[in-house]
């Protein structure tokens, strides 16, 4: 067992290198850490213990051959990462949260697990997260609500609800998860760790199970921004099965950033804690000489009502092939919430209704893109609220889905457009629930989202804070 569970990728390989552990002992107590504190929280679907034991000594003896080459062979040796059970994951079982495939088992992996594994890392198991990602709040799973480390009775924020529980109460180093509204910078912010939502067309959706294929971006949550930005360089680029990809060119980030403030999503409606955290915030950045200018993304007030037509239209027909003979359980199994969505997305797409719903949704998206691509002729990034409150309790929402809806009006943005944005905490509320901010930056230029991000974590020691009783 080891006593202080290391925090970043370089804590943790140094740990392997200077032989205070072995990647055995870090498995171990991950998985025991597991077994005590994941009953309650609920944070797993499933754990791979085997694979992650046959992994780990296949670790150690890489380490014992090759000594300090093998980092540089295999830039995430020993990381040991969680991932969302909507991420197939070749021999276990693969569940999007969801009856329908409770028993499902995939036949392989999809790319960012397999670049993963090349890359040296561990998998231990798979995560929670609202039925086949549809949810703000975690609660939304068949097989239970994942619940906050910093307080039981709160949600932790979803859909990747257990990605993000597993980072913040150390069950894993870094969590996969999926954005198609936010589902990787919500539980991010609501746990106080970092979550990454890169550029849409920038990592493979291969192998990961669609909900709207025109939105769904694959990301990551992680301790520290490096990290983040380590587990991007080995998932990023074309291959050759997601025809949306494009190889980003290695990006030098500019001298004098300047970062743009849209009034729209300040205006009323804000939490004052939320407010005053991002406040806190740009006063870090400007003490490091980044220039703050105010933007305006007018439409910003029509992005949830865009994303609730386009996703659901979407969804009705990704989820037609779960059909009962393909895979898994019939279309019985599918919760109110999916059902709600097909509904939904059926409607908008029908015949009489398609003209005034899809395509004026379609119109509406691309008007924001616009205004996103003109706001980013003055700024290299967009600071702003991850979403209008901190926490909310268990059960809160569940019964008023537009009310649930509501919580991704900020993170809707950056899907709409394609752009990327990272979630990072930035302190505590007065009841010691995590609180953050977002920065959202131009296509394919994540690396000027790691360089500030960078920056405020080393001038800040917010994501040293840690949830009590872990
Ligand atoms: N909360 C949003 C929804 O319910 C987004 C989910 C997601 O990003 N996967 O659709």
């Amino acid at each position: 067992m080891i006593n202080k569970i290391p925090q970043s990728i370089e804590d943790f390989q140094n740990g392997l290198k200077n032989k205070s552990f072995s990647a055995v002992d870090l498995v171990g107590t991950y998985l025991s850490r597991i077994e005590k504190y994941d009953k309650d929280l609920n944070s797993f679907i499933t754990i791979s213990k085997e694979k992650a034991y046959e992994d780990a000594k296949r670790t150690d003896r890489i380490i014992n051959e090759k000594g300090q080459k093998a980092f540089e062979e295999y830039p995430l040796l020993g990381v040991v990462i969680s991932y969302k059970d909507i991420y197939l994951t070749k021999g276990i079982r693969t569940t999007a949260a969801s009856k329908v495939l409770e028993g499902y088992i995939p036949e392989y992996s999809g790319t960012v697990v397999k670049r993963l594994e090349e890359a040296g890392s561990i998998m231990i198991g798979k995560t929670n997260c609202d039925a086949w990602a549809h949810g703000s709040s975690g609660e939304n799973s068949d097989f239970g609500p994942t619940k906050n480390p910093w307080n039981k009775n709160y949600i932790p924020g979803g859909s990747s609800s257990g990605s993000g529980v597993a980072v913040a109460a150390d069950f894993s180093l870094a969590a996969m998860a999926t954005d198609t509204c936010g589902s990787i910078r919500l539980p991010a912010n609501y746990c106080g760790v970092v979550g990454l939502k890169p550029t849409y067309g920038s990592v493979s959706r291969y192998g990961v199970i669609a909900m709207a294929s025109s939105l769904d971006s694959i990301g990551h949550i992680t301790h520290t921004v490096s990290d983040s930005q380590k587990i991007f360089e080995c998932t990023k680029g074309v291959d050759g099965k997601d025809s949306t990809l494009k190889n980003s060119q290695n990006f030098i980030v500019g001298q004098n950033l300047k970062i743009g403030i849209p009034k729209e999503f300040f205006e009323g409606g804000l939490d004052n804690e939320v407010e005053k955290s991002i406040e806190e915030a740009r006063k870090v950045f400007e003490k490091l000489n980044i220039e703050f200018v105010e933007i305006t993304l007018p439409s910003t007030k029509y992005a949830i009502s865009t994303y609730y037509i386009i996703q659901p239209a979407e969804v009705s027909s990704n989820l037609g092939r779960f059909d009962g003979i393909r895979y898994g359980n019939d279309r019985n199994f599918f919760g109110d919430e999916a059902k709600r969505r097909i509904m939904l997305g059926t409607f908008v797409l029908s015949s009489g209704y398609y003209d005034a719903y899809y395509s004026k949704a379609m119109k509406i998206r691309t008007i924001i893109i616009k205004e996103v691509e003109k706001a980013f002729e003055k700024v290299d990034a967009i600071m702003a609220p991850v979403a209008p409150t901190p926490p909310f309790k268990l059960g809160e929402k569940v019964s008023d889905p537009l009310k649930m809806y509501l919580t991704d009006i900020f993170a809707a943005t950056a899907n709409l457009s394609g752009i990327p944005s990272l979630a990072i905490p930035s302190g505590l509320t007065k009841n010691k629930l995590p609180l953050g901010f977002q920065l959202m930056g131009k296509k394919f230029e994540e690396d000027t989202l790691f360089h500030l991000g960078k920056m405020y974590q080393n001038k800040t020691n917010f994501h040293g804070n840690k949830p009590q009783g872990y």
